[in-house]
């Protein structure tokens, strides 16, 4: 069932017809959702690039330093590691948690329900997957951490060479395919394709 969000008229989803892409009111014309065949598609090519991306982010440097001849450089996971010892477990955690495993998890779980999905199978443990996949979705925050080591990246400029690393054009496009991938991720049409899928 689906409420029209114009005049609250309650439908059945299943009859209603599909015209120019989108489904419409019967009784005051308003769009309740428009309907997409490529959607999954698109949910899956973007979502293999993030993971790729995400990949590349954590094996390489995210940021070099040349103090006085000195030169040194960190990965994500290195910097966590830092942390860690330097006696500040739980902002490592925090980093880990929000940069590496929610985007992954998150990642992840697009994935093993879209690529069943796309070949008409139903993904097992499809309701927990989706669940994971809107607990993690909050909680993976790659682009407040790219903002955090640009602002560090700028006040670090005064006192030693800042070299950004590979990792960090990485994260900056993971930060926008992320973006285009939530705005593009509709749930309605996982749902509609695990109804049409076999078990
Ligand atoms: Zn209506």
């Amino acid at each position: 069932m689906t409420a029209c969000h114009e005049c609250d008229l309650l439908l059945r989803e299943l009859t209603l017809p599909i015209t120019a892409g989108a489904v419409s009111c019967p009784r005051c014309g308003a769009v309740l959702y428009r309907v997409s065949h490529d959607a999954l598609e698109r949910t899956l090519a973007l979502t293999c690039a993030a993971l790729v991306l995400l990949l590349v982010g954590n094996l390489f440097p995210i940021v070099g330093l040349n103090i006085q001849g000195h030169h040194v450089e960190t990965t994500v996971l290195g910097a966590a590691r830092q942390l860690w010892r330097d006696d500040m477990p739980l902002v490592a955690l925090v980093l880990l948690a929000t940069t590496v495993l929610m985007p992954l998890i998150e990642l992840c779980a697009l994935a093993w329900l879209l690529l069943p999905l796309r070949s008409g199978r139903r993904p097992p443990g499809f309701v927990i997957i989706f669940r994971a996949l809107q607990l993690a979705h909050p909680w993976a925050m790659v682009e407040v951490f790219i903002l955090g080591v640009l602002v560090s990246l700028v006040k670090l400029s005064h006192l030693a060479d800042v070299l950004p690393g590979p990792a960090i054009w990485c994260f900056g496009a993971l930060m926008l395919v992320l973006t285009v991938l939530s705005s593009l991720l509709d749930h309605r049409a996982l749902w509609q394709a695990w109804e049409a899928a076999q078990e």
